[in-house]
């Protein structure tokens, strides 16, 4: 499998916030989105006996597999041998691909694409882009079925554009929208606010 590169640091985004994880990041993505600011090219080879040897070496039992896109490397022995060594699996995806069974949680971001109808997702977590963003059309597109807990996060997550007045106006905007729809919770990008990976 290729992946981009593994570490041990806080969940920064979403319900799972704060929470310590063994993140596994899968090089490569189907998309090519412009504001994309992971850099997830380059990659190593490990086998999957090596993903779990590496994950078990620290304490954290909860895992955080991303990319780039993990669909198009995540397999279902994957998952199956992460839960035998005893891991809360959380992924997250752009939503445009199938995943393997029993993952315990799915975060979609969908992107320029509706999330497909198959999948089933726990949280979806949008990339609120400012004034006139309309995060309410991802919901028209989304299966009403969820995971077994059904759907249960909905979070607006500002966009970094790197210019600080431009986000701080993101934000307000963000804010503004969410108390106009309040279906929506705020989802900050805490470990970049703290300084850690
Ligand atoms: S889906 Fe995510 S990882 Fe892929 S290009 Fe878009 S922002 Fe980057």
């Amino acid at each position: 499998m290729r992946v981009n590169e593994t570490f041990v640091s806080l969940q920064g985004e979403g319900r799972f916030t704060g929470t310590p994880a063994f993140f596994l990041r899968f090089s490569g993505c189907n998309l090519a989105c412009p504001f994309c600011d992971t850099k997830h090219q380059s990659f190593t080879e490990m086998t999957e006996d090596e993903i779990v040897r590496e994950a078990s070496r620290h304490k954290p039992r909860h895992i955080v597999i991303t990319g780039g896109e993990p669909a198009l490397q995540l397999t279902q022995s994957l998952i199956d041998k992460l839960h035998e060594a005893g891991f809360f699996i959380q992924v997250e995806t752009n939503g445009t691909l199938p995943l393997p069974e029993g993952i315990d949680w799915v975060t979609a971001s969908p992107k320029s694409s509706p999330v497909r109808e198959d999948l089933k997702i726990d949280e979806l977590k949008i990339l609120y882009m400012g004034d006139g963003c309309d995060p309410e059309r991802f919901l028209e597109s989304l299966p009403q079925r969820g995971s077994r807990r059904g759907l249960v996060g909905f979070y607006l997550q500002p966009l970094d554009t790197g210019d600080e007045e431009r986000n701080r106006a993101i934000l307000r905007s963000c804010i503004d929208y969410i108390l106009q729809h309040p279906k929506w919770s705020l989802s900050l990008q805490t470990h970049k606010m703290l300084g850690i990976k």
